[in-house]
């Protein structure tokens, strides 16, 4: 039997997976390449306003160009980055373009893993991913044509890490441990299992399939995963197992990526909020007053300076996004 490691909520059988270390310190960058995906998930997590869509996001800033996402790696100071869509294979030339931006940049040791389906996953393609520095490709497998896909890289790839990453059903336990089994069998290095989570874009789709939603994740999940690394621990030999519940990505990644961008982004103006927002003061009264609201205590929603009692106003929150002044110019504008 393997141990069974716990590190605050997450568990893993094996090692975590190098991809996993950058992200649960919040310093990857996540490149959304494309909208554009041919699966049809019924719990895919992607907001409506991008599925289907060719565009490109580097975190939450929409990119026009390469160098908008090479800006983003500043701005967050990444130490890597996940490649995400939709299917970026769908995306090729550009996947592999920015996958070699991030490599020249950021050096041999920043980090890029990337998410496909498998659909696309022809050998060249994966050469050309590989060839441009790729570290660490996952596969979100959905039947055997996703697994002849994840044994295809596993032939091919020289140095690059092959994991599959599931979302795990709280009724999907059996389904799960035979396809455990295979990769195991495969040769793959690593599988995430991820809790089953809930969004507006697929609350509709899981709940007409019975299952029972608590808070934004699916009841049951937590467990059926925790089962399956527990279960890994006696039965598989080789292969890394590793659970990443929906509660640790959004209150220890997500808020450690942006406490991380508020903190090297912040204008003199801001404060930093213990979430990774920043909260800034809208006075109204002219310009002249800037000068004199240094010192504002931003604790309350109307915030006084102790230097100007005179200027009041509102304490705005927003996140930490290079857009946010037009956020704020449009807060002023509202008074
Ligand atoms: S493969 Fe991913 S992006 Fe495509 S539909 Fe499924 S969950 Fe959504």
């Amino acid at each position: 039997m393997r141990p069974v490691h716990v590190e605050g909520v997450y568990a893993y059988v094996g090692e975590l997976p190098p991809g996993c270390r950058y992200c649960v310190r919040g310093v990857k960058l996540v490149v959304f390449v494309t909208g554009l995906c041919d699966d049809r998930c019924f719990y895919c997590p992607v907001s409506r306003i991008k599925l289907g869509r060719d565009v490109v996001f580097a975190d939450e800033e929409p990119a026009r160009s390469l160098s908008d996402i090479l800006e983003e790696a500043f701005r967050i100071g990444a130490e890597g980055a996940s490649i995400t869509g939709g299917d970026p294979l769908i995306a090729l030339r550009r996947s592999v373009a920015v996958v070699r931006l991030l490599k020249l940049h950021g050096g041999p040791g920043f980090h890029v893993h990337l998410y496909t389906t498998g659909r696309y996953a022809t050998s060249e393609a994966l050469r050309a991913l590989e060839d441009a520095g790729l570290d660490e490709i996952r596969f979100h497998v959905r039947g055997p044509e996703g697994l002849r896909a994840v044994e295809k890289a596993v032939r091919v790839r020289r140095d690059m890490r092959v994991g599959v990453e599931v979302p795990v059903a709280p009724d999907s336990v059996e389904e799960l441990k035979r396809l455990l089994v295979e990769l195991d069998r495969i040769g793959v290095d690593f599988v995430n299992l991820n809790e089953l989570e809930v969004s507006p874009d697929n609350y509709e789709s899981i709940v007409m399939r019975g299952y029972r939603v608590r808070g934004f994740v699916v009841e049951g999940s937590y467990e059926a995963a925790l089962e399956l690394v527990a279960w890994a621990s006696s039965r598989l030999r080789r292969l890394s197992v590793h659970f990443c519940p929906a509660r640790f990505k959004d209150r220890v990644q997500t808020r450690a990526r942006l406490l991380r961008k508020a903190v090297r982004t912040r204008m003199c103006f801001e404060a930093v909020r213990p979430d990774g927002s920043v909260a800034t003061m809208v006075v109204r009264g002219g310009a002249g007053l800037l000068d004199e609201c240094c010192g504002l205590d931003l604790g309350s929603a109307v915030a006084v300076s102790p230097l100007c009692p005179e200027a009041r106003g509102r304490a705005v929150e927003l996140q930490p996004t290079a857009s946010r002044l037009s956020d704020l110019a449009r807060a002023a504008a509202v008074g």
